[in-house]
């Protein structure tokens, strides 16, 4: 059984009534640890404070540099524009066709659902769709435009329900979404990105998971940038996904300061394959305004991949993805150890960067 409230529908719901939303409502130690309260309005006068209750659990406030509290609190970093950064890095206006449906790829197709998060990373990409406290969510008649450029692009083979979190949702509406776009005979594979399993994983109720079954092959892509998040709610969220069925991938954002370290990146990756959620991309942050702070040179992240696969087998190792600024895509990077072609063949580098002759008839 799903355990209820008393009055106001499931417990993840009132969970995520009660997170907080604005700096006031922070206890006053977590202020402190920002050390710059009036950079932290400002920042949520931007792009404003999501985060749940319990997510902040995973905090340790005793150290200053803490990954928890960096991803989630707002900073004064934040009001920097750097080189190069703006409100839609990869050029989604562009390619939407129809209104929340983000076609780009010739087979593949992103819908917008809803603009709400169960939590405000401040390094979101679409901080421009996020809380914009606009129409947050996608509309039966948005639904209806959405399916009919479906039918006329037979193409289109896999539909990605992104956003926003679609699993914030009620579950009757994404069941709403889900089945109609898996009634549209050319959709052959169905995608969830979410970050709930993190942030609030007592949204992963058995109504969810039965939801997202029944439209199978439905693909969730988690989100998790740090072990710390792969706590026992968590992993219990992941084990439910995982037990009725449905595949499991992650997503994770490589972040300064937060989780640009082989040794914090072998532990979340190992302890995903563990929990048999296959490490899928890991991101190089987009040039969304505001995110510097964030910024990894796209040197280390090679080299920390590198890493990574001298420590870790290659179903623990993600790809390392750039999505190319203005649009052009997302290609992988750094995985090319081909020095350059000789006589009958290739030089190729071992994982310790030793040239090895490889020959190629
Ligand atoms: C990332 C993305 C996809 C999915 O790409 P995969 O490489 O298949 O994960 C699809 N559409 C858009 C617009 C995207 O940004
Ligand atoms: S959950 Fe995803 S869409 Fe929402 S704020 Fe975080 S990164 Fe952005």
């Amino acid at each position: 059984m799903i355990p209820r409230a008393a009055t106001d529908g499931p417990v993840w719901l009132e969970e995520f009534r009660q997170a907080f939303r604005r700096p006031g409502d922070l206890p006053s130690r977590l202020l402190a640890w920002t050390r710059d309260r009036e950079g932290l309005q400002a920042a949520h006068e931007t792009f404003p404070l999501l985060v749940p209750r319990r997510y902040l659990t995973l905090a340790d406030i005793a150290d200053p540099e803490d990954p928890i509290l960096r991803m989630v609190l707002p900073s004064r970093q934040e009001l920097i524009r750097a080189a190069g950064e703006s409100g839609d890095p990869l050029g989604e206006e562009e390619h939407t066709p129809v209104p929340r449906l983000v076609h780009r790829y010739p087979d593949r197709a992103l819908l917008l659902v809803t603009d709400l998060c169960a939590v405000h990373c401040r390094f979101c990409t679409r901080k421009r769709l996020v809380a914009r406290g606009r129409e947050a969510a996608l509309t039966d008649s948005g639904l209806d435009r959405i399916l009919g450029y479906l039918r006329d692009h037979p193409e289109i083979r896999e539909v990605v329900l992104s956003g926003g979190d679609p699993l914030v949702l009620p579950t009757g509406r994404l069941q709403k979404i889900l089945t109609s776009v898996r009634k549209v005979p050319s959709v052959r594979v169905l995608r969830v990105g979410t970050r709930v399993p993190a942030v609030l994983p007592s949204r992963v109720d058995a109504e969810l998971v039965e939801a997202l079954r029944a439209v199978r092959p439905l693909y969730v892509v988690v989100h998790f940038d740090h072990p710390r998040e792969l706590d026992s709610e968590a992993e219990c969220a992941l084990r439910r996904m995982g037990d009725a069925g449905l595949p499991l991938a992650n997503q994770t954002v490589l972040l300064a300061g937060v989780n640009d370290d082989p040794d914090v990146l072998a532990e979340l990756f190992g302890r995903l394959q563990e929990l048999a959620v296959r490490p899928y991309y890991l991101h190089q942050l987009d040039f969304a305004a505001g995110t510097s702070h964030f910024r990894v040179p796209l040197k280390c992240a090679v080299g920390l991949v590198r890493e990574l696969r001298r420590r870790l087998g290659g179903l623990a190792v993600p790809t390392l993805v750039v999505d190319l600024p203005g649009g052009a895509g997302k290609v992988p990077v750094g995985q090319d150890h081909i020095v350059r072609e000789v006589e009958g063949g290739f030089l190729v580098e071992d994982l310790s960067g030793r040239p090895v002759y490889y020959p190629s008839p």
